[in-house]
């Protein structure tokens, strides 16, 4: 059976364009790939990138207190957010082009529309047309949720955050994962009043204690008004403003409340349910350890199956997806030992087992320094630092590596290299330091803090 592609790729975000990219340009596959909005993606468009060039805006604001302390007679002037706004949106049009070129020059043919499966290898566009292919490949993320409570439609979410007319006065980010926490500290250094409503204990839940804590301190120390065990009860419109009751019983008015608790799949009305595709926790697309589903000429990767939900991570899912379908070389994408970053203020990388986990799992070590890093205590900044290390006591192995420092996100990205490459507490050991330094503190630390 002769089919008008080899490869249809559905979703123009970081794993679907580089895993068409890949097909077409080193596997020599005839591919085509349909996206609906703007190619790049989350990543591109409303998440990594844009996030990450507001989280540089923010950090500013202090920069020009920490050069006074040093002596330079600066003065801080206003934010504008409509000249960032210019300029932000001209750099995501500028990547957007590089994303739609780098598909052309390998050869693949876009489609600006919906497509959905129409069976096993057929797609078919919003626009009616309809294309055979002898694999699909289904990469559309996921999309933002909000739960429904009274008033819920007057919240904004992570989507419209960079679009805003003006920048709030004052605002309610609710959540305590990655999204929020790393938006309450874009707020703040924007110079919004920002309040931060999470409903457990301690925000970022799922990564190492020790580290949250130091995180959490650093935000309030910088000015987040963090309400932990704190959830909206109901939200009512107030001239023009947000009235906000929560569990506590307290209300409030904000001029802005962002939502960040979680996204859900993009895998409703794909066509899913008619070729008997399986949908998981969450509405996520099942695959195997190949990324294939049950219908062997489907294939799904990134966030829409709900994976380890990280750009860099789709990515690899893509490529691996490449190498097993149009390269013979059967490839299982790895997901140990990822490390990432939260690009909160202060930032934190991580890779490993947190403490609690390793706990669980063995008898270990841990070895762990906090302290005021000299650039900021210099400055009179409070914020401390957290360097950690979570170690075998059997293999010696470091099974975690925890920092909440500047720069924690660069430092992680060469830690876990030698995380993954199963570098023991002595490996580190016998590096020598570089100093002066923050991260010499991991090659430094001599005796456990506590060990379980
Ligand atoms: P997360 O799943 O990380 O966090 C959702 C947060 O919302 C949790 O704190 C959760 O609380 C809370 N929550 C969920 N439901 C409710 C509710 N009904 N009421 C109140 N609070 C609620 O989602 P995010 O939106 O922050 O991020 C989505 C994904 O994007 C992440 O999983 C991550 O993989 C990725 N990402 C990665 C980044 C990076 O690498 N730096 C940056 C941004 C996003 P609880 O903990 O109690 O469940």
């Amino acid at each position: 059976m002769s089919f008008d592609y080899d490869l249809f790729v559905i979703g123009g975000g970081s794993g679907g364009v580089r895993a068409a990219r890949v097909a077409a340009g080193e596997a020599g596959a005839k591919v085509a790939l349909a996206e609906e909005d703007r190619y790049g993606g989350i990543c591109v468009i409303r998440g990594c990138v844009p996030k990450k060039l507001m989280v540089f805006a923010s950090e500013y604001s202090t920069m020009v207190d920490d050069a006074q302390a040093y002596g330079w007679d600066i003065q801080p002037g206003a934010f504008s957010w409509d000249r960032f706004k210019g300029k932000l949106h001209a750099e995501l049009d500028r990547l957007e082009g590089i994303y739609r070129k780098l598909l052309a020059n390998s050869g693949v043919d876009s489609f600006d529309a919906r497509a959905k499966l129409a069976d096993a290898h057929t797609v078919e566009l919003s626009d009616g047309r309809r294309f055979t292919a002898k694999h699909i490949l289904i990469a559309t993320g996921g999309w933002p949720t909000v739960p429904e409570f009274p008033g819920s439609d007057l919240a904004i979410t992570p989507n419209e955050i960079f679009n805003l007319e003006t920048l709030p006065e004052r605002i309610l980010i609710v959540g305590g994962g990655y999204i929020a926490s790393e938006f309450a500290g874009i707020m703040n250094g924007l110079g919004v009043k920002t309040t931060q409503f999470y409903r457990g204990p301690q925000i970022l839940r799922g990564f190492d204690e020790e580290a949250r804590n130091v995180i959490a301190e650093g935000m309030v120390e910088a000015g987040v008004d963090l309400r932990l065990n704190t959830n909206v009860v109901e939200m009512r419109e107030e001239g023009g403003k947000i009235r906000v009751i929560d569990t506590d019983g307290k209300e409030q008015l904000f001029d802005k409340v962002m939502y960040a608790t979680g996204r859900a799949p993009n895998a409703d009305n794909l066509g899913l349910e008619e070729l008997g595709i399986e949908r998981g926790r969450g509405g996520a697309i099942t695959v195997d350890e190949y990324s294939q589903t049950g219908v062997p000429s489907v294939y799904a990767i990134g966030d829409v199956t709900d994976r380890v939900n990280l750009t860099p991570v789709a990515i690899r899912e893509g490529m691996a997806f490449v190498e097993t379908v149009f390269k013979g070389n059967p490839t299982s994408p790895d997901h140990d030992l990822i490390p990432t970053a939260i690009f909160t203020q202060p930032e934190m990388g991580t890779v490993g087992l947190s403490e609690e986990e390793a706990r669980e799992q063995e008898p270990i070590e841990v070895y762990a320094a906090t302290f005021k890093p000299m650039q900021q205590s210099f400055a009179g900044r409070a914020q401390r630092v957290l360097m950690k290390l979570v170690v075998s006591k059997a293999s010696r192995k470091v099974l975690g590596c925890h920092i909440v420092a500047p720069g924690a996100g660069e430092m992680i990205q060469l830690a876990g290299i030698a995380v993954k490459m199963g570098a023991t507490k002595e490996d580190f050991d016998r590096t020598v330091a570089v100093h002066p330094t923050m991260s010499e503190e991991l090659v430094t630390l001599k005796t456990p803090v506590r060990t379980a």
